[in-house]
């Protein structure tokens, strides 16, 4: 017996409209100071004031939250008491979001103490809406990534299928404004978020759906949104595509990408979609003999001829880097601009940090410490994973 778990979903242009139409009198939004100065806060609050709510806004919102981020979030939600919270911008304000809700509703735990085992029993004080600004699916997911800065580490099992919004939002109008290399890399981890949970062990009928077709549109639609920033259309395309495949990872969970993007985001604070992107072609060498005809079945939804496995997985592998280039990210960690000492310095942590991801279990090949070294001296070095 397994769950699929979904918020519902309003998507298109004016979509923003169905939050006044969300009941709740006392709103908290929770944001950073980057959205408000885009006025994405405005249109979100002159929604709001179609009806009589008293609104609060919290703005300080910090890449990556910390514990101590979060609970400065439920600081003022215990002082305001909302009947509604209003994650706005990417995934870290829905993140933090999520994590201040949990301890409004229940101001007995501690953050570190929640796991896909923990009994929550949200919502007997608020709902939660998310209202994406980019495409981490954050908005579709039960996940939320915080950073535990006394333990250096990124806590990524903070999860629970409550966490998941009431309601998604998606209306193009709030991923206009994403610059170009976000774009590029947050809209590569969206296609990631489609590969890993479609070979993973965890996959099911459900998210195998989304995947393939998230996949599909992301190869489609990323380079024509790259191109020309202003095609409403790839935009809105991009937009659906991220909550499709963070609905399948969601439900069927991530891969080893994710592991080693979370190590590489800790050791050299790279960006989570940026790591995870640079990760993802080694991370399908790596892993194509354990899930060869899925990686097979990718490679076909993208228009790949090569019936025999190996030459499909070879295709989608020259595909996925194809695209990279074409979205001017780097295909190594050295042409990251990671310095040799730099790696040397930091090799043991990222080989530690990788194997205690529980998202690295989940991977069809689960590797062992030497072939994490192994894969992160080829991804260093931007040598082809072959053994
Ligand atoms: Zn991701």
């Amino acid at each position: 017996m397994w769950w699929f778990t979904s918020p519902n979903i309003a998507f298109g242009e004016d979509s923003l409209e169905q939050l006044s139409a969300v009941e709740g009198k006392r709103v908290l939004v929770v944001t950073d100071p980057v959205i408000r100065r885009l006025g994405m806060l405005d249109l979100v609050v002159d929604e709001l004031k179609k009806g009589p709510r008293a609104i609060e806004v919290f703005d300080q919102v910090e890449p990556e939250p910390s514990f101590e981020n979060v609970e400065k979030v439920a600081t003022v939600a215990r002082g305001f008491q909302p009947d509604l919270i209003v994650g706005l911008g990417g995934g870290s304000c829905i993140d933090a979001a999520k994590a201040a809700w949990v301890l409004y509703e229940r101001p007995d735990l501690k953050l570190e103490a929640v796991s896909p085992l923990t009994k929550l029993g949200l919502r007997k004080k608020a709902r939660l809406v998310a209202i994406s600004t980019t495409f981490t699916g954050s908005d579709a997911n039960w996940v939320a990534v915080l950073t535990d800065k006394a333990h250096n580490m990124k806590l990524d099992y903070f999860a629970s299928r409550e966490l998941v919004p009431d309601l998604s939002i998606l209306d193009p109008r709030f991923v206009l404004k994403l610059p170009r290399e976000a774009t590029a890399h947050i809209g590569l981890d969206a296609l990631v978020h489609g590969i890993e949970p479609y070979v993973n062990q965890w996959r099911n009928d459900f998210s195998d759906a989304l995947a393939l077709h998230s996949i599909r549109m992301l190869f489609e639609y990323l380079p024509k949104a790259f191109d020309n920033p202003n095609d409403l259309v790839a935009r809105q395309k991009m937009q659906n595509a991220a909550t499709m495949s963070g609905l399948a990872a969601g439900n069927a969970q991530f891969g080893l990408a994710h592991g080693t993007g979370h190590a590489l985001g800790i050791a050299f604070h790279m960006s989570h979609g940026l790591s995870v992107a640079i990760s993802i072609p080694y991370v399908i060498q790596f892993s194509r003999h354990a899930a060869a005809e899925r990686y097979a079945d990718i490679a076909h939804v993208i228009g790949i001829k090569e019936e025999s496995f190996d030459e499909a997985t070879d295709r989608l592998v020259e595909r996925t880097k194809d695209l990279m280039v074409h979205l001017k990210t780097p295909l190594s960690l050295r042409e990251a601009g990671i310095s040799q000492s730099g790696f040397e310095q930091n090799i043991d942590g990222l080989v530690e940090n990788t194997g205690r991801a529980t998202v690295t279990f989940v991977n069809p090949r689960v590797p062992d410490v030497e072939e994490i070294r192994k894969l992160f001296v080829c991804m260093y070095e931007g040598k082809p994973v072959d053994f």
